[in-house]
């Protein structure tokens, strides 16, 4: 499952930090709470009712049977049942499913009612009894049981009726989301059982379980309906034993209108007309008429050949009038990419479906172990909770993570999508064929996938040099910036409740996950890492695994080779313990080191720490990489493992000029701190020839100094001085690097007094590059969009030169340079004369958001009239946000509030809407109080959806710095009752931070922009 979040997105939207104490059990949602309390009043008034009922069917209840068994709580048990000890166990109570009978297959059949969203079903299943047991407990959600059996032969047809057991009670319990079947006698281990069950459901328009999505074409409204079971909602669907490591296979028949297609994870058997009207349970396998198909009303049933072994979570289906195109994969597996007829038809398409060929081909040889199943669909829906969702063989993605209009697209649009689709791909091996045991190991699946997108973008495209380089930026330094919070928590945590199962899906799961599973890939070396991963794959495969079965098997990669290092001793420190460590290297610090040798000492970085934040219990083993160096070369890298707080080491002869850098390209998930003599000499290298130091360790030097200081553990000169050099820096990395640290800045000092000082500055360090790179050239126009994408593939070798220009175009407009903002506007002018849009796709968002900002309301209506006529999802997004980089607040006001109650914008893209607003200096008041004002609105809307909820508090939240901005969080914190969430604590936290930085640092900061060293900028600034 991926999150869709821009690349440009400073903090994660994902991220809900938990607390590390046993506060979780208070934040359980309200709602939970007071369906416990119901369900509680329920179970009371249904026990009573129990009690009356089963003493007055006393002397019946033999002939009742199991199938007089109806709605939950009826009783059909004898008195001597009433009182039942083993009722005092109460096995629903608790919130894991007990292990006591495990589910072998499933017959799940269901007919989809499209005309009035409904669906009714019937699943079968084979349970195989592994404890002796009273009670069937599995999961059932927002469903209306409507009949349950149980019989003892689990190979009779469920249809037979034969060898019925006698049922005690059945019931839902809601508060776990359970149905409870309680049986008159024990279940026998070792012997199999089966359980039927009948039940209703509705389609939901909301994005969980099985839910419906529509879209126009040729002005008259579609409607579809897909599945998202990931994480516990296929419980909404069927009645499921709906954790991960339940696995069984499955045998899945849908019926619907036939003027539908159905999908599921496994290509149908057959398709067979079918003239029973939807309500009619004769059976399934009746061959009906021909005729019937022709029919206006028509029925089909479908099919779908059995399933390997695999989760509840993954299985998918989908009703929907969609179009396809095909292609084969090297070994011959089919994939089909679904998507509304127009998208397929204007070749939208064709490019997801082209990499995902080449992927398919790419992981097989990588792990080497085959494609499980004998197809793979890739499904385009207009809604989704997520960027995509990676169901085994039917991979469900929202269309701009799937869809790209070859002229519309940027290069970071392509990107997004590329890696979205990398990743669900990867998941076919790591999710969907082994499976993590339980959800605290989620990043077992998602940080491996995640790590994936760089390696297997690398594959497809090798000079975007993802894995060295772009990993950096964008998973590295992003996820450094929330793990550095004292709320910040483990990878590995515990989830008790199903409520916390949504929030281990964030960024920490994700990107440290991936940054971890890439330090220890470079620790190993590319082929043995290899080698443990094939093994934990086939070792592993149709089943589930936990870390500790990982790190046996690349144990054992790396004994085969003769290399001593327990893997799981090494990875707990990281996986167990929250953060990670800033190590500092020092050849003065203790004084009178012997010649040669370094002091080495290993700290938890935490922003707070200047303020006594810091933890110094934690220790990590720490693989540092370090290689000396002086203003002609660099030596090779050699590793040191750092086990202690302080150790000291011989790092070889230093002479004055010398300097040291730690953590060669960045390999590591921890931060590295010199002293200042060698942060001196490093800024001088950089100076004098910066390509002595690798790209990856400019970035990571840059990254590194200007968080340190944040953290008050470096002066804040030092970082400034570092990217002194920026103009003579001609790669993208060390440029994007330190973009992103300045516009951390900017938003702290957007509003205080001496901002142009600091935009000054920036100005100054981009104006060479600026006027040496210019823009990119004009799109052309009529550029026939259809042709295939494999031949006219965009990856061009330029591919760096043209994200650099964009990088360097940006913060020239953004900062104010005049030549940059005659540019944008002269772009904009040119489309609303010749109504023809000819502005390069790769800085269409800085020319609408330039333009809207300096230009009139005109532009605005423009833009706004735009966004409704463009049908290129890419293009949408980027108008919709380029209407909040207005200086107006009515504008701003009135773009909130039509995103707010309008059809017009689509609910998803709110939240950014609001977001986008508050980085806007001129609107971050604005959406902080709309954001508040609106709050029981959105959290209405959004609550469900931990993921988009904690996007919108962290967005609204994180740029705010002023004593009175900390002050209102704190209030609304403690009056919205949502005091203990998770991303409410993670948001006053780097509040906090903002206005502890401003209030200790930004005079300093200032003083240093003041007197600036270089002599140049001395005199330019000299005249104010
Ligand atoms: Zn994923």
């Amino acid at each position: 499952m991926r999150n869709g979040r821009r690349l440009s997105d400073q903090w994660a939207d994902a991220v809900v930090v938990r607390p590390r104490t046993g506060e979780h059990h208070l934040a359980v949602h309200r709602r939970l709470v007071l369906a416990f309390a119901l369900s509680i009043l329920t179970l009371i008034v249904v026990t009573t009712v129990a009690v009356l009922l089963s003493v007055r069917s006393e002397d019946c209840n033999a002939t009742q049977g199991s199938t007089a068994a109806g709605g939950a709580g009826r009783s059909n048990g004898s008195r001597g049942d009433r009182v039942d000890e083993d009722e005092a166990h109460q096995p629903w109570k608790r919130s894991r499913l007990p292990g006591t009978l495990r589910p072998r297959h499933y017959d799940l059949d269901l007919s989809v009612h499209m005309e009035n969203f409904t669906f009714n079903g019937d699943v079968s299943v084979e349970l195989e009894c592994l404890n002796a047991t009273r009670y069937i407990v599995l999961h059932a959600d927002r469903l209306d049981v409507t009949s349950v059996s149980v019989s003892s032969d689990s190979s009779t047809s469920r249809r037979s009726g034969g060898g019925l057991l006698r049922l005690h009670r059945h019931f839902l319990f809601p508060y776990n989301q359970m149905l409870v079947v309680v049986l008159h006698r024990e279940l026998r281990p070792i012997r199999a059982y089966r359980l039927n069950v009948s039940f209703q459901g509705v389609i939901e328009d909301e994005l969980l379980g099985f839910y419906r999505s529509s879209y126009t074409l040729e002005r008259e409204r579609r409607y579809l309906a897909v599945t998202q079971f990931s994480p516990t909602h296929a419980r909404k669907a069927f009645p499921c034993f709906d954790e991960p490591s339940f696995k069984a296979s499955f045998s899945l028949t849908l019926r619907h209108s036939a003027h539908f297609l159905s999908l599921s994870n496994m290509p149908p058997d057959g398709r067979t007309p079918d003239d029973r009207t939807p309500d009619d349970r004769t059976p399934a396998d009746r061959t009906s008429d021909r005729e019937a198909l022709d029919g206006e009303n028509g029925w089909v049933t479908v099919r779908f050949a059995r399933t390997p072994r695999m989760s509840t979570y993954f299985l998918a289906w989908s009703v929907c009038d969609f179009s396809f195109i095909e292609t084969h994969s090297g070994s011959g597996v089919k994939i089909r990419l679904y998507a509304r007829p127009d998208a397929i038809s204007s070749g939208a398409g064709d490019y997801a479906l082209h990499i995902t060929r080449r992927l398919l081909g790419f992981y097989q040889d990588y792990f080497q172990v085959q494609y499980s199943l004998p197809k793979l669909d890739l499904l385009a829906v207009p809604k989704h909770p997520y960027a995509a969702m990676e169901n085994w063989g039917l991979s469900v993605f929202v269309e701009q993570k799937i869809l790209l209009d070859q002229d519309e697209a940027s290069a970071s649009y392509r990107m997004e999508l590329t890696m979205v689709v990398v990743h669900e791909i990867c998941h076919q091996w790591f999710g969907d064929l082994v499976t993590p045991v339980w959800w605290e190991d989620v990043w077992l699946k998602e940080g491996f996938a995640h790590y994936f997108e760089y390696v297997g973008t690398d594959f497809l495209f090798p000079k975007w040099n993802m894995e060295k380089q772009r990993f950096l930026t964008d998973v590295l330094h992003e996820v450094m910036l929330l793990d550095g919070l004292s709320s910040s928590h483990p990878i590995s945590q515990e989830v008790a409740q199903a409520a916390d199962i949504d929030r281990v899906f964030d960024w920490i799961a994700y990107k440290k996950g991936a940054a971890l599973i890439r330090m220890l890939a470079h620790v190993m070396g590319q082929n043995l890492f290899q080698r443990g991963l094939n093994d934990y794959l086939t070792t592993h495969m149709y089943s589930n695994a936990a870390r500790v079965d990982l790190w046996n098997k690349l144990s054992e990669a790396l004994r085969w080779a003769g290399r001593q290092v327990d893997v799981q001793q090494m990875m707990e420190g990281w996986t167990l313990q929250m953060g990670y460590p800033v190590v500092t290297v020092s050849k003065t610090d203790p004084p009178h080191l012997p010649i040669g040798y370094v002091s080495i000492s290993q700290e938890h970085f935490l922003y707070a720490q200047e303020v006594g934040a810091g933890n110094s219990s934690l220790q990590w083993q720490v693989p540092l990489t370090v290689a000396l160096g002086n203003s002609s070369s660099i030596s090779s890298e050699h590793l040191i493992w750092i086990h202690n707080k302080t150790e000291t080491h011989l790092i070889g002869p230093m002479d004055g000029d010398t300097w040291l850098l730690g953590n060669i390209n960045q390999t590591g998930y921890f931060r590295v701190n010199y002293d200042l003599d060698n942060w001196k000499l490093l800024t001088q290298q950089l100076l004098t020839n910066h390509q002595i130091i690798s790209i990856g360790n400019r970035a990571g030097l840059i990254d590194d100094a200007f968080n340190l200081a944040r953290a008050g553990l470096l002066p804040q000169g030092v970082a400034l001085q570092l990217i002194g050099y920026l103009p003579v820096e001609s790669d993208f990395l060390p440029w994007h690097a330190a973009s992103r640290a300045l516009y951390q800045l900017d938003k702290l000092l957007d509003r205080t007094e001496d901002y142009t000082l600091f935009s000054d500055y920036v100005l100054k360090q981009v104006a060479s590059r600026y006027h040496k790179m210019g823009w990119p050239s004009n799109a052309p126009s009529n550029t026939p969009s259809n042709t295939p994408s494999n031949n006219r593939s965009v990856m061009k070798a330029s591919y760096q030169t043209e994200e650099l220009q964009r990088e360097v175009v940006m913060l020239a407009c953004s900062f104010g340079n005049k030549h940059c903002h005659r540019q944008a506007v002269s772009h904009i002018s040119d489309w609303i004369s010749s109504n023809k849009n000819r502005i390069p796709p790769n800085v269409r968002d800085i020319v609408y958001c330039t333009a809207v900002s300096l230009m009139d309301e005109d532009v605005w209506e423009f833009l706004w009239m735009k966004f409704h006529s463009s049908n290129a999802v890419s293009e949408k997004k980027v108008l919709l946000e380029a209407l909040t980089c207005s200086d107006s607040s009515f504008l701003l006001s009135r773009l909130l509030n039509l995103s707010l109650s309008s059809e017009l914008v689509p609910e998803q893209d709110l939240i950014d809407v609001i977001i986008h607003v508050g980085r806007n200096p001129h609107g971050r008041e604005l959406a902080w109080t709309f954001f508040r004002d609106k709050w029981e609105v959105l959290n209405a809307r959004y609550g469900e959806a931990l993921f988009m909820n904690s996007k919108l508090i962290g967005g609204v939240t994180e740029f705010l710095n002023t004593p009175k901005e900390l002050e209102q969080l704190k209030e609304f914190i403690q009056a919205s009752g949502a005091g203990a969430g998770p991303a409410l604590q993670r948001a006053l936290e780097i509040v906090e931070g903002n206005v502890r930085w401003l209030r200790l640092h930004h005079h300093q900061f200032y003083q240093w922009l003041r007197k600036a060293p270089d002599a140049n900028m001395a005199s330019d600034y000299a005249g104010r």
